[in-house]
């Protein structure tokens, strides 16, 4: 599926200021839509019959795993913070800041319901006390429709007043890591924690805390309502699950597609229309800038989750980027490192030091591979969280596969 997204902030606050609320916001399936075509159908299902380790069953057997990037077991998630004594929360990941990703966009200004239904379905199955959403201020189209949306949902008595808080985020990439959101949910600065405690045990205000990613509440609805099958029926190279690909960079019609998860960089390359008039493929970024850039001759790895580790990376939260013969890797990998550099929150010396240390010996003709080999591993190993470990990624994959470069 092609998707163009037609909401800008600009013409956004333009409709604000105007006095319109969503007229110049893509059309989207509001709850009247939603509820005629069956919607929270499964909601109401599940609460009328208390089957809560069902539910929870069901969700497992059908393998999904969530899809904001670490592929963790949805349902085991689900039971083990529903193990946890409450009162329980969940958060909705809806921070969507990692490079090149947007899936999560299309899903809340197309389909709000089918999400809203999952983050629901999720929170009863975890008799959440209140759910949040963290939403990334960069989606102002999104935020406007679910502030509608959400008082509709009260109206109508599915949930009660207050009991989905949405928050805004403010342009952090880090508070997309959920122990960082979690902090800032709390009102804090955005620093992410150190674990264990896990935040299923230990999460916000203390409390035992289960985090989702938009598109995985989305699947939540589906199985549920449809049966694990809309998981487990599709099935490409061994791999079993559909896959939402962020595609851009060099091809022709960049957008979100729906593929699924065992799909190779050439069918995600087709399905965007091919390559771009006048280039040529030469590299990929399979899965955000963590994920580093693989060459155009690791052309047959399925893109999902596990298939990736033995080539040193991994495919997150599937945002791809397609490089060409007018890219030059080094290139696109210091730039992925000057983006952590920025991000990174400076708590912990091994991120905050090596990002800018590496930057530096990033931009000389020729790169110091001993040494860029060092502080790789002193990143790696000593950092506190992800943004930290992963940074060295597109380091180490541009000394492997493009040494000419270097
Ligand atoms: Fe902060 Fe980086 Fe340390 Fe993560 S690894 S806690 S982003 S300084």
């Amino acid at each position: 599926h092609y998707h163009q997204c037609l909401a800008t902030p600009e013409n956004v606050m333009a409709a604000v200021e105007a006095g319109k609320t969503h007229a110049e916001i893509p059309q989207y399936q509001d709850f009247a839509g939603y509820s005629a075509a069956g919607g929270y159908s499964a909601l109401e299902a599940l609460r009328t019959s208390g089957e809560r380790e069902k539910a929870i069953e069901t969700v497992l057997s059908s393998g999904l795993r969530g899809l904001g990037g670490a592929g963790f077991p949805t349902g085991r998630k689900l039971q083990y913070v529903l193990a946890e004594e409450g009162p329980r929360y969940l958060a909705v990941n809806a921070d969507e800041g990692e490079p090149g990703t947007f899936k999560d966009r299309f899903f809340l200004e197309e389909k709000p319901h089918l999400f809203l239904e999952g983050a629901l379905i999720a929170a009863w199955a975890i008799e959440a006390e209140k759910l949040f959403i963290y939403l990334r201020d960069e989606y102002p189209a999104a935020r406007l429709l679910l502030l509608e949306e959400i008082s509709k949902l009260e109206d109508s008595g599915l949930i009660q007043k207050g009991y989905i808080d949405l928050r805004r985020g403010a342009g952090a990439y880090i508070c997309g890591e959920e122990s960082a959101m979690i902090e800032s949910i709390e009102g804090k600065r955005g620093l992410p924690r150190h674990r264990p405690p896990f935040v299923a045990q230990v999460g916000i205000f203390g409390r035992p805390t289960l985090v989702q990613n938009v598109e995985t509440l989305c699947w939540v609805t589906r199985i549920l309502r449809d049966g694990p099958e809309v998981w487990q029926g599709v099935e490409k190279n061994g791999r079993k699950g559909p896959r939402s690909y962020s595609v851009s960079g060099r091809v022709a019609n960049p957008g979100m597609y729906e593929l699924p998860a065992g799909s190779t960089i050439l069918d995600v390359i087709e399905a965007a229309g091919g390559m771009a008039d006048g280039h040529s493929f030469h590299a990929y970024q399979p899965g955000g800038p963590s994920s580093g850039l693989l060459p155009a001759t690791l052309d047959d790895v399925p893109l999902d989750f596990d298939t990736l580790h033995e080539h040193g990376t991994f495919i997150g939260s599937a945002a791809v980027v397609v490089l060409s013969d007018k890219d030059r890797p080094r290139d696109a990998a210091l730039n992925m490192l000057r983006f952590f550099e920025d991000e990174s929150c400076g708590q912990c010396t091994p991120c905050r030091v090596g990002c800018e240390k590496a930057v530096k010996l990033m931009q000389a003709e020729d790169w110091n591979k001993p040494l860029l080999e060092e502080l790789c591993e002193a990143m790696a190993d000593a950092s506190i969280c992800g943004l930290g470990q992963a940074a060295p990624n597109p380091i180490r994959l541009v000394m492997k596969h493009f040494p000419e470069e270097i």
